[in-house]
């Protein structure tokens, strides 16, 4: 009996793509548990109305799921433990960094070529002495928290996770994680108590979620996952990642109406019309 989970951000409509997910996880639930999550942790994107919405669509697709659901927005407080745990583990350290000098310094650094849409950080704010720390802090200039993710991988002994599904190149069974994947991921901010990786692994445990379903283009986030888990002792879900619904060869966008459910739905689209168009009939 698994317990899975849905885990979208109500940053827009729902499209073919998340409904696709969604009877993704519905379906590997049967017999077992099903539960939305609303990722709602960035405050300047996410709307009431969007989730509305959302819930709705999941509704009308003939999903049931347990209520109520969880929202991030009311987990900071166990986000917060999660990064004093980490912090006391002596393995974050403040970045002061904006956007605009993280990418001036990717563009001087002469680094092995990585994979196109990995955010890559260069290490800059780990090297800052505890004297300049404190200087800046004292200043009160803005920092988010990253994961020295060198110093972690160190800690911990070879990881790995249990691929139920296929990776995007066909990976299945054991995967083994490249710890240092996303090098040193910023796990917190000032205006975030955490971001999506620590989010994520919290409430999946918080949950139960025996089994993670979700699309390709979340295999890799498995390993920083994986690396968060294993040092806040979590127990770790099996993963199943599924292939994307895609557009023309492109990722679906919330902002493109086209493909929206309320736009197919306006058009007459039927939910068993839309199962078998994603194959799932
Ligand atoms: N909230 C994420 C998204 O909208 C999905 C998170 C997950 O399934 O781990 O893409």
């Amino acid at each position: 009996m698994e317990t899975t989970r849905f885990a979208p951000s109500p940053t827009g409509y729902l499209h073919r793509g998340h409904a696709f997910a969604a009877f993704t996880a519905a379906q590997a639930a049967a017999g077992g548990r099903f539960l939305v999550r609303i990722e709602d942790l960035d405050i300047s994107r996410a709307r009431a109305a969007y989730e509305r919405a959302l819930l709705e669509d999941l509704t009308w697709l003939g999903l049931e799921w347990e209520s109520p659901v969880l929202r991030q927005s009311t987990r900071g407080d166990a986000y917060r433990s999660a990064v004093a745990a980490l912090a006391a583990q002596d393995l974050l350290y403040p970045c002061f960094c904006t956007r605009r000098e993280i990418a001036e310094e990717m563009a001087r650094a002469v680094e092995a070529p990585h994979r196109a849409g990995q955010p890559r950080y260069p290490g800059t704010c780990r090297r800052l002495s505890r004297q300049e720390v404190r200087q800046r802090q004292a200043a009160g200039q803005p920092f988010a928290l990253r994961l020295d993710a060198a110093a972690a991988a160190r800690r911990l002994p070879a990881l790995s996770f249990e691929e139920c599904g296929r990776g995007p190149a066909g990976e299945q069974g054991q995967i083994a994680v490249q710890p240092e994947f996303f090098g040193d991921v910023v796990l917190a901010r000032k205006d975030l108590p955490a971001a999506y990786h620590l989010a994520v692994v919290i409430d999946d445990a918080f949950q139960g979620i025996t089994l993670v379903t979700r699309g390709h283009d979340l295999f890799e986030a498995t390993y920083v996952q994986r690396v968060l888990q294993a040092l806040l002792q979590l127990p770790v879900p099996r993963y199943a990642h599924h292939r994307l619904i895609l557009e023309q060869g492109r990722k679906l966008s919330k902002r493109e109406p086209s493909s929206t459910l309320r736009s197919l739905r306006a058009q007459g689209v039927t939910p068993a019309q839309l199962r078998r168009e994603l194959s799932l009939a």
